[in-house]
This record gives structure tokens, C-alpha cells and sequence, in this order.
């Protein structure tokens, strides 16, 4: 199938490097020129395992092409996805300038059937937009369809989830478009959901806040554990095991973040307050979310004193491991407080550093876990890379002016932790 990628940036090229790989022709296309021009040479703009070697092995065959020429993609695409960002408005609403551009430009180029697929993540109702603005700009009598396709994959495992997913959900109005896209997904035998279009784009919405709500709850039980003596970790276990609950986004720590979670859950809220319901679960989620991160702000305070004149470590920058992602990440928070409250920052990360440098630039950038721990006064652990595993721990401690670490995602076993020297500070345990 001829295939077009509108917005080539973390979905839009995963997706369109895992479509060429199943044996369409696809061309990816992007408004910025520069990133164009460095996927025609092989150069990947961000880091997701397994992506580069998909990208070269179908932009060698000619299966996969990068443009920055939307009229070029459309061409003969059977099938065009729009992907382009849903940002975060200021009221907490999603930005959807973008996909009403998007929708614009290919209604002012078709010259034919195509069905437009909404893959970027937007509130409920979109997709009637989407089509009103084609149907008011397109040549008349021209005929398309509009489809929702919501995207599930996590950054960090882009490529594996999109190859095995959970199931895909497909919001169609016409017979064509969910004929189109069943045979388009057929390859990945997965469930497929078919479903009205204002449906799919609820599902996108419900699912990652209903992720969120999970996370907030595990850090909700975590704060009582700590006032407890409980251990959130084996409560975690033993609410996991239960099959209706389930295992996973029950890790205590210092909340989400990330470029989908806080934009989807506010953006969530804000379509159901405009639409006359008070989302106040959500709007909680958002708090204790929030709230997490000032606990731990709380405890490094009150393990070190004062802030000014300390030198401190950060290990991980990413919104989490495998990514080199910053949007709305953690340690954006916590190193801008420790900055601010006078304190010398270090940081480490084995992916994020260059992207890290724009948003903070005021801090000193190490080559590796021991370059951070030299001579500083407390290390903070934010992002649970796997690498930091593998840490020499004596080697982390005799590089430390103090063996003081503030675990924000829970990586060590407190007691380990202990029996080496450290004062070890984590959540919920
Ligand atoms: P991104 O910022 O990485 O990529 C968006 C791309 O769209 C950019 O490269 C940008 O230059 C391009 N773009 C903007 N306007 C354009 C235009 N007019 N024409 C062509 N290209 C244009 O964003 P992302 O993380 O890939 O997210 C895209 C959408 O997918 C969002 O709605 C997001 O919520 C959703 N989503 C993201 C993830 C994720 O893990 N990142 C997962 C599932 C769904």
C-alpha cells in the first residue's frame, strides 16, 4: 500500500519505518527541512533502539522516503496519517493548530481518493473537524474519508510496541476506510478494534489517563507507607498479583511526565469541562502528580539543609530510560529548584545530554556516573536507565564527599544500600 507519514517525528517515523519494514511504500514527510535532509543521510533525530537499522534497511530498498514537500507525499498515497504534535495549550487543552493545518494542506492538494488517519493523539470529536476542514477545502466532489488511529507506542520501545501491540484501534464512518486499514495492520496479527471514530479518539484519551491514575494512586499508597513503616514495594506486589489490578505502572517514584501523560491527562479534563463534566479524578491524578515531585524536593531539603554552596548530582535526565525525550520530564523541575535554591548541579545521561543542554543550559554536563559523583554532596537518581545498575558502588561512594542518595525511582535495595555505607533515601519504602 502507498502509504504518506504527515510529521516525521517520534510516532511519524517509527510508524513509518514499521510500515516500509511490513512492505509498503511509504514517504515521510516534515515541515522541518533540516530534519528531512538528515534522515536522507541516515541520520536519525532522536534516539529509540532498533530505528536506525530499519530506516537504512528501507531507504535502501527505496521503500521508505523522506520529503519536506507535502503535495510530493500525498501524491499517490492511498493512505496519508497525520502525526504531527498535539502540544499542551496554556488552559491545559490540546493544541491542535497543527492538525488543522495539516488537514488544510492535504485538502488543497488532493487530487483523489484518499483516507486521512488521525495518528497524533487528540480530544474527542477531532476527527468531525478534521473532515469539515477537507470537506470546505478540497476540489468539489473529490472523495475521502477520515479515520481515527490512535498510536500506543512507548518511547524507549517505539519500534517492538508498534510490531506487538496490545491491540489497534481503528474509528472509521465508512465501510472503505476500515477495509483500508484492516488490510494495511493485517501483517501484525493483533486484535483489531473497529470502532466509530469519536470512540477511538475517547480510548487514546482513557487509556493513557487511566495509566496516569495508576501511577498517582501506587505514589498516593507510597506517601502512607512512608508514614507507616510500610514498604510500597511488597504492597505493590501484592496488589499487582491480582489479575483484575495488574503488575504494571505500579512503581512508586517521583511521578510522571513525559511529551504524552500530563498533555493527554489535562487535555482530557479540559474536552470533558467543555463538554459539561467535572474530570475531578483526573484533575486529583494531576495533583498528587505534582505533589510527588514536591516530596522529593521536601526530602533532599531536609537531607542536606541548605542548598547553597552544595554540590549535588542528578543521574538521568530523560522522562524515562531508553529515551533521549526531555518534554515535561522530572528533572526539569528538581534541577531548576536545586538551581535556584543556590545549589551546583552535575548531571549524567546516557542519551538525553544534548537535548537536555536547551532546556538547561545553566548546568555541568558529566561523561559518566563517576564524573558526577566526584566531590559532590548528595547524588539524586531521576531517570532508572539500566546502566545505573551496574554501578560500581564503592567506586560511586569513594568518589562522593558524602554517601548520601535520594532515589526517586527506587532502583537499589534499601538494605543493599546500607550494608555499603550509603544514606539511602528512596520512596515509599
Ligand atoms: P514530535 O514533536 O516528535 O513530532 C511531530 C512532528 O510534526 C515534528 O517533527 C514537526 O516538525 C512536525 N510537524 C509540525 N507541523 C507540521 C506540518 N504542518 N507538516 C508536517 N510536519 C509537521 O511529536 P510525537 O512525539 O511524534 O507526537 C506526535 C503525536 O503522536 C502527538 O499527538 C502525540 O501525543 C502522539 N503520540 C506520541 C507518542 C510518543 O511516545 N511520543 C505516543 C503515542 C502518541
Amino acid at each position: 500500500m502507498k502509504i504518506a507519514i504527515i510529521g516525521t517525528g517520534y510516532v511519524g517515523l517509527c510508524t513509518g519505518a514499521c510500515f516500509a519494514d511490513l512492505g509498503n511504500d511509504v514517504v515521510c514527510m516534515d515541515i522541518a527541512e533540516e530534519k528531512i535532509e538528515k534522515l536522507r543521510k541516515g541520520i536519525i533525530p532522536i534516539y529509540e533502539p532498533q530505528l536506525k537499522e530499519l530506516v537504512d534497511r528501507n531507504a535502501a530498498i527505496g521503500k521508505l522516503k523522506f520529503t519536506a514537500s507535502l503535495k510530493e507525499a500525498v501524491g499517490n498515497s492511498e493512505v496519508i496519517f497525520i502525526a504531527v504534535g498535539t502540544p499542551p495549550r496554556h488552559d491545559g487543552s490540546a493544541d491542535l493548530s497543527y492538525v488543522e493545518n495539516v488537514a488544510y494542506q492535504i485538502a488543497k492538494v488532493m487530487d483523489g481518493y484518499h483516507l486521512i488517519v488521525e495518528k497524533s493523539t487528540v480530544p474527542v470529536q477531532t476527527g468531525k473537524r478534521v473532515e469539515r476542514t477537507i470537506k470546505e477545502n478540497a476540489r468539489h466532489g473529490i472523495e475521502f474519508d477520515v479515520a481515527s488511529n490512535p498510536e500506543f507506542l512507548r518511547e524507549g520501545s517505539a519500534i517492538h510496541d508498534f510490531l506487538h501491540p496490545d491491540r489497534i484501534v481503528i474509528g472509521v464512518s465508512s465501510e472503505r476506510a476500515a477495509i483500508l486499514l484492516k488490510k494495511l495492520y493485517e501483517p501484525l496479527n493483533a486484535p483489531i478494534i473497529v470502532t466509530d471514530i469519536n470512540s477511538a479518539e475517547i480510548i487514546k484519551h482513557a487509556s493513557n489517563s487511566f495509566l496516569a491514575t495508576k501511577i498517582s494512586f501506587i505514589n498516593a499508597v507510597a506517601n502512607i507507607c512512608e508514614k507507616t513503616g510500610a514498604n510500597i514495594e511488597e504492597v505493590a506486589h501484592g496488589i499487582g498479583l491480582d489479575k483484575r489490578i495488574g503488575k504494571s505502572f505500579l512503581n512508586a517514584g517521583i511521578g510522571y511526565g513525559g511529551s504524552c501523560f500530563p498533555k493527554d491527562v489535562s487535555a482530557f479534563v479540559k474536552i470533558s469541562e467543555d463538554l459539561g463534566y467535572d474530570f475531578k479524578l483526573l484533575r486529583e491524578v494531576e495533583t498528587i502528580n505534582k505533589r510527588q515531585k514536591e516530596l522529593f524536593l521536601k526530602k533532599i531539603h531536609d537531607g542536606l539543609w541548605n542548598l547553597s554552596g552544595k554540590t549535588v548530582g542528578v543521574l538521568g535526565l530523560a522522562f524515562k530510560p531508553d529515551t533521549d525525550d526531555m518534554r515535561e520530564a522530572p528533572s526539569i523541575d528538581i534541577i531548576n529548584y536545586l538551581v535556584k535554591e543556590g545549589a551546583r548541579v552535575k548531571a549524567y545521561d546516557p542519551a538525553a545530554m544534548e537535548n537536555a543542554k536547551k532546556i538547561l543550559p545553566i548546568i555541568d554536563y558529566c561523561v559518566d556516573e563517576y564524573e558526577v559523583a566526584r566531590n559532590v554532596d548528595a547524588l539524586i537518581i531521576v531517570t532508572e536507565w539500566k546502566e545505573f545498575k551496574e554501578i560500581d558502588m564503592n567506586c560511586l561512594k569513594s568518589a562522593m564527599k558524602k554517601p548520601l542518595i535520594f532515589d526517586g525511582r527506587n532502583m537499589f535495595d534499601k538494605q543493599k544500600m546500607k550494608a555499603l555505607g550509603f544514606q539511602y533515601i528512596s520512596v515509599g519504602r
